[in-house]
């Protein structure tokens, strides 16, 4: 065989899409990082209005920045209320743009299911890098160029259908737009064009699958190898809901952790069990959330994040308000920061219930991993003589008998009591109750007065 050849076949079995970084020692791996993050503060500074007026604030200059703990430390943190606030007073962009506005070559947003969508200008450059960090886990997943793309989205502005559309043509694979077709034209559109890779959000999936099974379908038997998510806790953050993928579908699932502003910044571990930070994209740290300072190895705090694919409205310490569990090392030898669960929680979906923190997804987690639980479920806040009080209401499974709804409704209170030692009000609902959304699944319904509400989309 030809040098080359063996070449080809060696990269096509390994597991990286781009070993050298992917495998690249911690201390020049930190090396790289902070000359990466030297050259970005001196851009930022002498580029960007908004960053200088920041550093200024502080009496911050560049060459103040010699170390990583420096950057942690002396680089204010960033928030998408600012990036918003600067939008909303003076469109599109404020005056955040490191770049000249007529080299912003694609206009994106979040998805803004609730509130403002923030602006997320990108140049060319951006659009390329914001596709390959899609790659990165499509690769380590097992999919290769000679797969196809099945998006069963609509189009519009938001940032991760674009993305990863850039992601799968950088990897050269056919691609097919589920365009507005309802859940019954995607599943005809799957058995007839014949993709193999399936792009949705978990819940979507699922929802599918279920029209499938009315259809008499049997997505077993279709052309989908693999599906691949994002958006919202899926198959590495839930262990039956990669069950429940996997078994409808007869295909590997996977999922990435993403964030519309920056990108597909974490790419899922082959192990399945959790993503790892893309280190050649973003710099990546955890910060108590309460106090701002680091958190130590392995503790959970949010993950801070600073990208260097963003040059046209850039991101430096960046709050993602998700709370992680950051560990060096992984048995798929990956050196990048591995977080195991992928989210464990939201800083902003806190709410205190009788005087004990809840987060959301720390709640949803739990519904996720308790059988007999279907995927349908809901928080309800409310407000009511001064205190937060937040209501499950969930569809148990089709399985279970409507005798035992109650008893099951019970175990599932008992264990949140157990594991987040509050108790809340556990109600089942008949199945077919609850909404159905086919992008992002809203878990929580916010009945609290306006005033005590914060920004709930992302
Ligand atoms: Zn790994």
């Amino acid at each position: 065989m030809p040098r080359w050849e063996q070449h080809t076949a060696a990269a096509r079995r390994s597991l990286f899409w781009n070993a050298r970084m992917e495998r690249m020692p911690r201390a020049e791996l930190d090396a790289l990082h902070l000359a990466k993050l030297r050259g970005l503060v001196a851009f930022v500074y002498e580029r960007s209005p908004y960053y200088r007026r920041k550093f200024d604030e502080r009496g911050l200059k560049p060459r103040h920045i010699a170390t990583l703990d420096d950057y942690k430390r002396l680089v204010p943190l960033t928030d998408k209320q600012d990036f918003i606030r600067l939008q909303s007073e003076r469109p599109p962009y404020g005056d955040t743009l490191a770049l000249p506005f007529d080299l912003v070559a694609h206009h994106v947003e979040t998805s803004g299911s609730t509130g403002l969508p923030l602006a997320i200008p990108l140049s060319a450059y951006d659009t390329e890098r914001y596709g390959e960090s899609w790659t990165y886990g499509f690769w380590a997943h097992g999919i290769r160029p000679e797969d196809s793309f099945y998006f069963a989205f609509n189009w519009g502005n938001f940032a991760g259908f674009w993305s990863c559309y850039y992601g799968a043509r950088r990897m050269g694979c056919r691609v097919i737009s589920g365009g507005g077709a309802d859940s019954q034209g995607h599943i005809k559109n799957i058995l007839r064009l014949k993709p193999t890779v399936l792009i949705s959000t978990p819940t979507f999936a699922l929802r599918l699958a279920t029209v499938a099974k009315e259809m008499g379908v049997d997505l077993r038997d279709s052309s989908i190898r693999f599906t691949y998510h994002a958006g919202e806790p899926g198959p590495f953050a839930l262990p039956a809901m990669k069950r429940q993928i996997d078994e409808a579908w007869g295909a590997d699932s996977g999922e990435l952790l993403g964030i519309a502003e920056i990108e597909a910044f974490a790419p899922g571990c082959p192990e399945r069990d959790g993503v790892h930070v893309n280190e050649m994209n973003v710099f990546a740290w955890s910060m108590n959330p309460a106090t701002g300072a680091e958190v130590g190895d392995g503790e959970v705090g949010e993950n801070i994040i600073t990208s260097y694919t963003n040059s046209a409205q850039p991101l430096l310490n960046y709050r993602s308000h998700d709370l992680v569990r950051s560990v060096g090392g992984c048995a798929c030898g990956r050196t990048w920061r591995k977080l195991p669960g992928v989210v464990l929680g939201r800083t902003d979906f806190m709410v205190t219930v009788r005087g004990t923190n809840v987060y959301q997804t720390a709640v949803e987690n739990l519904l996720g991993e308790h059988t007999g639980v279907s995927p349908f479920f809901q928080l309800v806040l409310e407000h009511a003589d001064g205190n937060d009080r937040m209501t499950v209401e969930f569809e148990p499974d089709p399985a279970v008998a409507r005798a035992d709804w109650d008893a099951l409704a019970r175990a599932v209170g008992d264990r949140i009591h157990k594991a987040l030692h509050v108790r809340l009000e556990v109600n089942p609902m008949a199945p077919g109750t609850l909404p159905r959304y086919d992008l992002k699944t809203k878990r929580i319904i916010d009945k609290r007065p306006k005033e005590l509400r914060r920004e709930l989309d992302r």
